[in-house]
């Protein structure tokens, strides 16, 4: 895998920094009676006014600027005519480019006031990511990151999909290596992190089962007992001092 530095670091942090940035916008916009379409405008007018691309759209003609997923889905969920309401949990997914560096995070945001399950689901999700990112140490196993949210998620009562993994990103939005969310037998789970590697770490919940649902649009993923789920994601890049969150929010 690609090992980053020196001027493409830099352009790697550029796009980060966007990318958190564009949470604090999005978060704010978040509430009852906004739809998820209403959000990706707003996504694709931050992005496009910096000179900055979408991920998705230039990656996989994906049919919205960002991937939007409410309730039970979980991932890739399209922009649209959906009205978020009170008591829904919205995940934002944000992939971008800019001068050919990519980056991606994700944040599950609450829509109002949420159940205590949700809040619970919430929680634990950034507690998974908290656990992986801590995991993500140079001279660790890769496979550590995904034993360490796999534990979080378990001791929670919530359970993490095997198809859905975090990934190497830079000159482009997806490559080597995978980065599972569980204690996978992979040879890939074996190699030792080192300086310039650049990743994403994207724990993905279920408050049920762990197996998802190819919705009829051909995109989106939910789950596939109907229950809820969230997603948090940051792309960082392994240091000597440990990892550096690259699409770090400014708030
Ligand atoms: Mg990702």
């Amino acid at each position: 895998m690609t090992i980053y530095g020196g001027d493409e670091l830099e352009g790697l942090r550029r796009i980060g920094r966007l990318i958190g940035e564009s949470f604090d916008v999005l978060s704010a916009e978040v509430r009852p009676g906004i739809s998820t379409g209403e959000l990706d405008r707003v996504a694709a007018e931050f992005f496009t006014s910096r000179g900055a691309q979408s991920g998705p759209i230039l990656t996989y003609d994906y049919p919205g600027f960002i991937c939007i997923s409410v309730g039970d889905q979980v991932v890739h969920g399209i922009p649209g005519s959906r009205v978020l309401a009170e008591g829904d949990l919205v995940t934002l997914d944000v992939a971008a480019e800019l001068d050919g560096f990519h980056a991606d995070a994700a944040t599950t945001v609450p829509v109002g006031s949420v159940s205590p399950q949700a809040s619970r689901i919430q929680a634990g999700t950034r507690a998974a990511l908290g656990a992986g990112l801590r995991a993500a140490q140079p001279g660790a196993r890769l496979g550590d990151i995904g034993i360490a949210v796999e534990r979080v998620a378990n001791t929670r009562g919530f359970s993490v999909f095997k198809e859905l993994v975090g990934h190497g990103i830079g000159r482009s939005m997806h490559e080597e290596p995978t980065v599972f969310n569980f204690d996978s037998e992979d040879p890939q789970a074996d190699q030792r992190l080192e300086p310039g590697m650049v990743f994403t770490i994207e724990p993905m919940l279920g408050a049920g089962s762990d197996q998802l649902r190819m919705g009829a649009d051909g995109w989106t993923l939910s789950t596939a007992d109907g229950k809820l789920s969230a997603h948090e994601e940051h792309t960082i890049v392994v240091c000597e001092g440990g990892p550096e969150i690259l699409t770090a929010r400014p708030s």
